[in-house]
């Protein structure tokens, strides 16, 4: 390709509205263009990273047995009303109606299509297991839509489905596409881990998130330094205290006027947060209950909504509805003498002697203990708090340690919940009929072009790994308006170099030395040859790697096999 006649409208500024590396230099390199919020047109060089990356995808996927579908992005309200979604779904999902005023939306995800497919299609035992996939387009209309094509509204989604009769038959494929999201992420040279994850309410322990690791992910790892653990924080949980000592102090009243924190308290009573607790007010079903952690605790939202009787998604309590069911506002909520149900964290269980709010205004208790002042059943007990650096992996192996990720795929066990109401089945080698469990596996193809930027760049730009460079090679012509030598020798590497199999850019453009060199550190392509006049009096041109500060000269003629070395 001509860089002259190339739509690569690169910037020298900063967009001013890109907060990430990896959105700033998708907008300078020329590989994306805003169309409005969420939305992004792919100009050429981005479209070929991207095909790139779905090409890789698309192999190990074939390699792994599943066969490629593509469903419409278009799909009828009916069967998001059969599966239950059509209202579940909630603002995220665009609707809209047809000519005859039907119902549609524009794909989120496609459970429901394939599960459609399935039961029109699959009669038998015996074409079990199936596992379908498709490299598509989907459409979330995000709360934030930012970070641009990493948090996009249509973005590109490969997306995966199976069909088993059985869990042992679902275990395999789950091992088989774990092992393939490790393959396709490998061969993209990323940095990544896959993590425990939560599974929404779909529940079960199915559930692997891959991250590739940047410090600008929007997620946050908890990893076991020492051991294997390694979840999602979200889902992360810390090894179970030891129970509580016995109680050494009495239950003392103290008021306190000033002190509405746990850091307040704290200070006042020259005790350090751990030995407080903070009582927090939820919504449940039969009314709002109380949730109790240790004073340097975070309540875990995720974990919370999954405890019984909490309603989901977690909805804190409003004041007038604490102080109608606690007699006391924030600040002096406590279980001793709680007015309702609650819950307490099994490391706020472990305290003895600690500080509590008395469910009265400015008054709180010291030595307080659970038992002789709170009952506290072992059903009570939950987990409900954010793991922190420093605490145990739950497999007692290792030291909590966090990572910023950014989730490029998800696997998961979707169980029957989509093959149960959408009334999918196959008859059984007994002829009996039986509804098949399903797997569901999703990897983002647009948030990976991001992804390997943010883990591929320097303060010049892009650093393309090799399997994904939109070109193998960038012939920069210096001043070939000027020199016919220059543009002789220029075209006629770039000549050789496509005739060898290599994908080349050639800078022919009417512009400045600086410029050339600039755009060429910006766009990242690996291999980079400099044709000038000062070289070309000794046969060779300038022969610079992207990751290298420094060129090394080589002569015309050997070039082109060096550089083609290079890629095997
Ligand atoms: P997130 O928690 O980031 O919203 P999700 O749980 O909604 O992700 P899935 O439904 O599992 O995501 O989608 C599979 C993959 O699609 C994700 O792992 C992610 O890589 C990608 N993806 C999801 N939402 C977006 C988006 N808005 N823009 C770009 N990629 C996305
Ligand atoms: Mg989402």
């Amino acid at each position: 390709m001509r860089q002259s006649t190339l739509l690569l409208p690169t910037l020298k500024e900063n967009p001013a509205d890109a907060d990430v590396i990896s959105h700033r230099l998708m907008l300078r390199a020329g590989l994306i263009r805003q169309l409005a919020s969420g939305l992004y047109t792919w100009l050429p060089l981005g479209l070929r990273v991207l095909r790139k990356i779905e090409t890789i995808i698309r192999e190990e996927m074939n390699i792994s047995g599943a066969q490629e579908v593509l469903m419409p992005v278009v799909q009828p309200a009916e069967l998001w009303q059969e599966s239950g979604r059509w209202q579940k779904m909630g603002d995220e999902m665009l609707r809209m109606q047809d000519r005859h005023e039907r119902d549609f939306c524009l794909g989120p995800t496609h459970e429901e299509v394939i599960t459609d497919i399935f039961r029109r299609e699959i009669h038998s035992y015996k074409q079990l297991p199936i596992n379908f996939y498709q490299i598509q387009t989907k459409f979330r209309d995000e709360r934030r839509p930012r970070f641009g094509v990493m948090r996009a509204r249509e973005f590109m989604m490969k997306d995966a489905y199976s069909f088993h009769l059985d869990q042992a038959s679902f275990d395999a494929t789950y091992q088989e596409m774990y092992d393939c999201y490790s393959r396709i992420l490998t061969r993209m040279q990323l940095t990544f881990r896959p993590v425990q994850a939560d599974t929404g309410n779909i529940g079960g322990d199915n559930s692997h998130e891959f991250h590739v690791l940047a410090s600008s992910g929007e997620d946050t790892i908890a990893y076991a330094a020492g051991g294997t653990y390694a979840a999602n924080l979200e889902k992360a949980t810390a090894l179970a205290p030891s129970s509580a000592p016995a109680p050494a102090e009495d239950l003392e009243r103290i008021d306190t006027p000033n002190e509405k924190t746990i850091d307040a308290i704290s200070k006042r009573l020259n005790l350090p947060a751990n030995r407080c607790v903070k009582t927090l007010v939820v919504k449940g079903n039969e009314g709002p209950v109380a949730i109790i952690l240790r004073g340097d605790h975070e309540l875990n939202e995720i974990k919370a909504a999954k405890l019984p009787n909490i309603v989901a998604p977690l909805t804190f309590a409003d004041e007038k509805e604490i102080v109608a069911s606690m007699g006391a506002h924030p600040g002096s909520l406590g279980p001793v003498n709680c007015k309702i149900d609650y819950l307490v964290d099994r490391d706020a269980a472990a305290l003895a002697d600690f500080v509590c709010g008395a469910n009265e205004d400015a008054v709180h208790f010291t030595g307080a203990n659970w038992h002789r002042d709170c009952a506290l059943e072992d059903k009570q007990i939950v987990d409900a708090r954010n793991v922190v650096e420093g605490d145990t992996a739950p497999d007692g192996k290792g030291t909590i340690e966090f990572l910023r990720g950014i989730e490029v795929g998800h696997i998961f066990q979707l169980d029957k919940a989509y093959s149960e109401p959408l009334e999918a089945s196959v008859l059984d080698k007994e002829g009996t009929s039986q509804i098949p469990i399903m797997g569901c596996y999703g990897m983002g193809v647009t948030r990976l072009v991001a992804a390997v930027i943010e883990q591929n760049h320097d303060e010049d730009g892009i650093l393309w790994p090799q399997p994904l460079t939109p070109y193998d090679l960038h012939i920069v012509a210096l001043n070939p308006q000027k020199s016919t030598a220059v543009r002789e020798a220029a075209e006629k590497l770039y000549a050789d170099a496509i005739a060898a199999g290599l994908e080349v850019l050639l800078d022919d453009r009417d512009e400045r030395p600086g410029v050339k060199f600039a755009d060429a550190d910006l766009i990242g392509i690996p291999q980079r040859l400099v044709v000038g006049d000062r070289g070309l009096k000794n046969d060779v041109v300038e022969y610079k790697l992207r990751h290298e500060a420094s060129a090394t000269e080589v002569s015309l003629v050997n070039v082109i096999d060096e550089v083609t070395a290079k890629l095997k």
